[in-house]
């Protein structure tokens, strides 16, 4: 039996796509007094000496760096409530509750969801101001030891395994117990691909990109008005054919 596929969901990136900065610039930097160049240059080498995925490494050197002084994840939510973010968010989404649907929408049930995919840490964005308009976030988490402190990573996303919470949200499997790969047939799925628009900022958010057109969905790609360089945005302007309805938007 198919069910009525009348939910749209927009699922955003995170840094740069909602924010103009890093969410540890904000956050656990300053409130633990890291360094963030010698805490970036140490990532860049465990990835280019060890061989370390880029979202362990950085997950690593917190752990490292802290120490004796790792905060629990309850300390690291009350950090999110440091975020910033672009220019009219969150006051965008505050809109999106009672402005963006007509009544023809209402009247056929449609309703529209937030969601956020980031390789940062989900229970900074957790704590932050969005967390009353997104219906759920993914992103890498830690587990605790005995003493409540984070101890070691539980959950990491790279940019190739965000495609993969796409089809959670493609399929209603928001609970991490639920296999994402279980056979589900498209008419039964809550919010098809047609349905659901992606935004991104730069070459992390390709694989996205790719999942998102293949399948129907909408991408967007977004970049940060204030910085005339745009690196991460023209690095993945290939990914873009013009021909597609996909679009690129500022952001801010
Ligand atoms: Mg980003």
């Amino acid at each position: 039996m198919s069910t009525p596929q009348n939910t749209i969901a927009i699922v955003y990136d995170y840094d740069q796509t909602l924010s103009p900065s890093y969410m540890q610039d904000e956050t656990v930097f300053p409130a633990f007094g890291i360094n963030p160049e010698s805490f970036w240059r140490r990532c860049s080498e465990l990835v280019r000496d060890n061989g370390y995925d880029n979202e362990l490494a950085y997950m690593k050197v917190l752990l490292d760096t802290l120490g004796m002084d790792r905060p629990t994840n309850a300390d690291l939510k009350s950090l999110g409530q440091k975020l910033n973010f672009y220019k009219g968010i969150p006051e965008m989404f505050e809109e999106f509750r009672t402005g963006l649907l007509n009544e023809d929408h209402l009247a056929h049930g449609i309703t529209v969801e937030h969601y956020v995919i980031s390789s940062g840490l989900k229970v900074l964005i957790d704590g932050s101001r969005l967390q009353p308009y997104v219906r759920a976030v993914f992103g890498c988490e830690f587990d605790v030891d005995e003493q409540d402190r984070i101890t070691f990573p539980k959950r990491v996303i790279s940019h190739t395994q965000k495609t993969q919470y796409l089809f959670r949200i493609n399929k209603g499997l928001l609970d991490m117990s639920q296999d994402v790969n279980d056979h589900m047939d498209a008419e039964i799925r809550p919010i098809p691909f047609p349905n659901m628009i992606y935004l991104g900022d730069g070459p992390t958010d390709v694989p996205c990109f790719t999942v998102m057109k293949k399948n129907g969905g909408e991408a967007i790609a977004v970049y940060n008005p204030d910085d005339p360089k745009r690196v991460g945005f023209k690095k993945m302007l290939p990914a873009f054919d013009p021909c597609r309805s996909s679009q690129t938007h500022r952001a801010g």
